[in-house]
């Protein structure tokens, strides 16, 4: 099985169509990590196209916030974030916000993909915790036990590898079996060898479709093959100007237009 990983698509259905044009045929399955809405101009568009094509989706912290979730405090948003939720909440349609209340914010284990689970943010906090550290990773590897887990929430394209070393202590004993966590950005176009053994597992993030926040503009997303055990990061220019130009016409903030040019 082949899986397309989108996630952080945030309402940018231009930089969607581009992702997906560039994917083309390359894949079975369609995952998404959450952040559907928020921050883009196309909160409809995008949410249809998750909800008629994606396989699997679960919640981020912006669809929770536009739908005014208890758990999502709104006051931790920084001022343009909250404009576009509220610019959000007054766009989307009744199939749109029931599409999202209906998305879960517990990790999801995908059926047919042994060993994997599915989150938005990390699986100690699966809606709000950004897994942006080896060591936030570290702490994180003992809050599941697949042997993968996808994140998204960053907006930054991540490899966590955590090991177990076999090497014992000069005392002889086993205590403290020393496990790393090593961090890899991967580039565009690196297709990585999943080596799944049992001293060995990953906390993989295809960083974000609408939104990159990497100092790379482009819109960024991950091809997952089950068969060959290979994770490609992709990364694809698109029109940005088109969706900025969205933008000002929803009346988005200036900020929130600006930064899709720099990816930050
Ligand atoms: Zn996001």
């Amino acid at each position: 099985m082949r899986v397309l990983i989108i996630s952080d698509i945030h309402a940018n259905f231009v930089a969607l169509e581009t992702v997906m044009a560039d994917a083309a045929d390359r894949f079975d399955v369609i995952w998404c990590l959450g952040d559907v809405v928020g921050y883009g101009p196309a909160p409809n568009e995008c949410i249809d196209f998750v909800q008629s094509e994606a396989d699997l989706c679960v919640v981020g912290n912006h669809d929770w916030a536009v739908l005014a979730h208890p758990d999502l405090k709104i006051e931790h948003f920084n001022p343009w974030a909250r404009a576009a939720v509220e610019w959000t909440r007054s766009q989307i349609n009744e199939k749109s916000r029931a599409f999202l209340d209906s998305l879960p914010a517990k990790p999801l284990e995908p059926e047919g993909a042994d060993g994997i689970i599915i989150t938005h943010a990390s699986p100690r906090e699966p809606v709000s915790e950004y897994v942006q550290s080896p060591e936030i990773a570290l702490e994180n590897f003992a809050h599941f036990e697949t042997k993968m887990c996808l994140v998204g929430h960053t907006h930054k394209p991540a490899i966590y590898r955590w090991q177990l070393r076999h090497i014992f202590s000069r005392r002889g004993s086993r205590n403290g079996i020393p496990v790393t966590v090593d961090y890899l950005r991967p580039y565009e176009g690196q297709r990585v060898r999943l080596e799944l053994t049992d001293l060995e597992r990953l906390i993989l993030n295809p960083g974000s479709v609408g939104q990159p926040r990497d100092n790379d503009p482009r819109a960024a997303y991950a091809l997952l093959d089950l068969e060959e055990l290979t994770w490609e990061q992709r990364r694809v220019a698109y029109p940005i100007d088109l969706t900025q130009s969205q933008m000002r016409v929803a009346k988005l903030p200036r900020r929130l237009i600006d930064r899709l040019t720099y990816g930050s």
